[in-house]
C-alpha cells in the first residue's frame, strides 16, 4: 500500500511537472526581421505572420530623444533582413511579444546594452542574468560609450511620462499607453491602446504621438479618436 502510494505521487509530481513545463515554455519564434520601429522593437516575419517584438528586459532612447536614431539604427545593423530566433518571455499590455533576441548566438538585447545605447529596464528585468546585464550597462556608463557619453541621460521612461500626454495625470497607465499608437499600413488609419483595432493584423505600424502618424499620412479612427 505504501509503494503504491508513492508511485502515485510520484506520478503525480511529474504530470504536474509536464503540464506546467509544457505552458511554460513558449516555442521561439523564428524568421527574418523585416521591420525595424526602434532601438528595442522589430518586426518578425514567420510562416507568413508578422510578430512585433520588444526586446525583452531593455530600453532604448525614443525617437525625439539623444542618441534615439543611433539605437535604431544599431539594431538595425544588427538585424535587420537577417534571420533571428526569438526566446518569448513574455506579451506586454499592447499586445507585442516581449523576447530575447539572437541572431546565431549573438544575444542582440545584450549587444545593445553593451553599446551603450539602452537602460537595463530594471521594473520588468527580473531574470538572474538581469545581474550581468546591470554589470554591462555600469561597465558602458564608466566608459563614456554611447548614450552615457551625456552627463545626465534621461531615461526613456521618464521621457514618455513627461510627453505630450501628461495631461492624464490620474492613471499611470493611461499616459504611457497614450503615447503608443498602432498604424493599419493597409487602411493608414491609427488606433490608440484602447481601441479593439488596435493590434489588428495589419496594425503593424508604430507611432510615438498623433503627430507624428499624421505626419506619416495616417488619419484617427472613427472610433477610439486618438
Ligand atoms: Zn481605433
Amino acid at each position: 500500500m505504501g509503494k503504491i502510494f508513492r508511485q502515485t505521487v510520484f506520478l503525480f509530481l511529474i504530470a504536474i511537472f509536464l503540464v506546467t513545463g509544457i505552458s511554460f515554455a513558449q516555442a521561439p519564434i523564428k524568421g527574418k526581421v523585416v521591420g525595424i520601429a526602434d532601438g528595442d522593437t522589430i518586426t518578425v516575419l514567420q510562416n507568413n505572420k508578422q510578430y512585433i517584438i520588444r526586446l525583452y528586459g531593455i530600453d532604448t532612447p525614443e525617437k525625439g530623444q539623444d542618441f534615439g536614431t543611433k539605437a535604431k539604427n544599431f539594431t538595425s545593423n544588427l538585424v535587420f533582413k537577417r534571420e533571428v530566433k526569438v526566446i518569448q518571455k513574455d506579451v506586454d499590455r499592447y499586445g507585442r511579444i516581449v523576447g530575447i533576441v539572437y541572431v546565431g548566438e549573438i544575444c542582440i538585447n545584450q549587444e545593445i546594452i553593451k553599446a551603450g545605447l539602452a537602460w537595463v529596464y530594471r521594473q520588468y528585468c527580473k531574470d538572474g542574468f538581469c545581474r550581468d546585464w546591470i554589470n554591462l550597462e555600469t561597465h558602458a556608463r564608466k566608459n563614456q560609450i554611447g548614450l552615457w557619453s551625456h552627463p545626465d541621460p534621461v531615461p526613456p521612461w521618464e521621457y514618455r511620462r513627461g510627453g505630450k500626454a501628461s495631461f492624464k495625470t490620474d492613471n499611470k497607465t493611461l499616459k504611457i499607453v497614450a503615447n503608443v499608437y498602432h498604424g493599419n499600413r493597409r487602411s493608414n488609419v491609427f488606433h490608440q491602446a484602447s481601441c479593439k483595432d488596435f493590434n489588428c493584423k495589419n496594425c503593424t505600424v508604430i507611432f510615438h504621438s498623433r503627430e507624428e502618424a499624421i505626419k506619416a499620412g495616417y488619419r484617427p479612427c472613427g472610433r477610439c479618436k486618438p
